[in-house]
């Protein structure tokens, strides 16, 4: 079962059993993350579910929470479908780029292919903050240098519950 809500002509809110959702969890590790999501190839929405229960075999994070899903149309290259998005809550005790390891695993299993830049792709993860840390490595740049402009990042983060703000609450979210 699934509920929406259309925003505009290009913009659909989903709700579903597993976004929105949070984890009444006993054991919480270090690092609060909120990794941003999408894809536009395929079933997403029905990705999205099962990357949220893959999530729960990885031994080295633990779930939080996630937001809606938001339908909107893509950037950059725009002669393609639109994307489906939305955040999800994470904790680690992972440092930033043994996390960024991890997420490529992850896309790879979810059988994501790097072509060109703003490409279609079955499933994007992206690290949006890690606390409330400011981090610049070649590789790995936290925060996310566009979260702030894009409604496929601002409206799936404002659905979340906002206990996560106060760490991130330097950045204006
Ligand atoms: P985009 O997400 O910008 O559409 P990609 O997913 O193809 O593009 O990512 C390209 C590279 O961006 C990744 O391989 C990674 O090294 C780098 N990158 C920089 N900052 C981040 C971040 N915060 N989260 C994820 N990847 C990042
Ligand atoms: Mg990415």
């Amino acid at each position: 079962m699934a509920l929406s809500r259309q925003l505009d002509k290009r913009h659909i809110i989903f709700i579903n059993r597993m976004f929105p959702m949070k984890i009444r969890e006993e054991k919480v590790s270090r690092y609060s993350v909120i990794f941003g999501v999408g894809g536009n190839v395929g079933d997403v929405r029905r990705r999205l579910n099962h990357l949220w229960i893959y999530l729960s075999r990885l031994s080295q994070i633990q779930r939080v929470q996630t937001g809606v899903i938001l339908k909107n149309p893509p950037f950059g290259y725009t002669k393609q479908a639109d994307f489906f998005n939305t955040v999800i809550e994470i904790s680690t005790s992972l440092q930033p780029r043994a996390l960024l390891r991890l997420v490529w695993r992850i896309e790879k299993h979810f059988g994501r292919v790097r072509s060109f830049p703003n490409a279609p792709r079955t499933l994007d993860l992206d690290i949006l903050f890690f606390d409330n840390r400011r981090i610049h490595y070649p590789e790995l740049t936290i925060p996310h240098p566009h979260w702030s402009s894009r409604a496929s990042v601002k409206i799936p983060l404002r659905s979340m519950n906002r206990t996560f703000r106060r760490q991130y609450e330097n950045f204006n979210v």
